[in-house]
């Protein structure tokens, strides 16, 4: 990956749209693939050090859904889709797959920057994989399985800890009901979401300044949560 101006790969049948958010990007600094299809994209993202995907889900041909299952075999790019209102399932589905993020159809230019640069500067942190967090007032050592508050260790239990490691490892994606059951709880668990309702609002109370109103571990209504530091 190219650290000056990363390549960001734009599949997008709608050519007015893919027009703008190229330029957009390219306005950024970034350098753009442009692709129509998944089938075209899976070959340009095998071939060129490609950054990023922005992928729209409603493709004709091959899906969205289908290009993520066919590249998370291969790799882990991070990939932003692109989803149309009203396709509730589609984009859950996309994340179960393993997309990182999500943005609704229409959206703001400035949104879809401010995304992108979340993404980069995420995946570009996880190529040295940082075992301590600081959020707030807040220190994780992930190595030694010490978390702290204001220097004081905070007791968490087995599965609040497992749960607090999975978010920080996922730091600013979006990780459905169905992810982090899966991560935390196990295969039999996916279907539990209130598992996640409890531990959640535990790991507010311990880590949050205010537990109703959360800075750090973020729910996304109807999709599941994102820990943002
Ligand atoms: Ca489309």
């Amino acid at each position: 990956m190219s650290t000056s101006s990363p390549h960001i790969l734009v599949v997008e049948d709608e050519p007015q749209i893919r027009r703008l958010i190229c330029e957009a990007l390219r306005g950024e600094g970034y350098t753009c693939g442009e692709s129509s299809n998944a089938q075209d994209a899976l070959a340009l993202a095998a071939g060129n050090d490609v950054a990023l995907v922005l992928l729209d889900l409603g493709l004709p041909g091959m899906s969205g859904n289908e290009f993520i299952q066919e590249l998370r075999t291969w790799s882990q790019l991070p990939i932003l889709i692109l989803s149309a209102r009203n396709a509730e399932d589609d984009k859950i589905g996309a994340l179960d797959l393993g997309a990182d993020d999500y943005l609704a159809k229409p959206f703001g230019i400035g949104e879809l920057l401010a995304r992108v640069r979340a993404l980069l500067r995420r995946h570009g942190q996880d190529q040295d994989a940082a075992p301590t967090f600081q959020f707030g007032d807040v220190h994780v050592d992930l190595s030694r399985r010490i978390v702290c508050r204001g220097g004081i260790e905070v007791h968490l239990t087995k599965m609040e800890y497992r749960l607090l490691a999975v978010m920080l490892a996922n730091s600013g994606k979006v990780m459905t009901h169905r992810r982090l059951l899966q991560a935390v709880w196990g295969t039999g668990h996916t279907e539990q979401a209130h598992y996640l309702r409890i531990y959640l609002g535990r790991l507010r109370q311990k880590l949050e300044v205010d537990p109703t109103q959360p800075k750090f571990f973020l729910t996304e209504t109807g999709v599941g949560y994102r820990f943002q530091s």
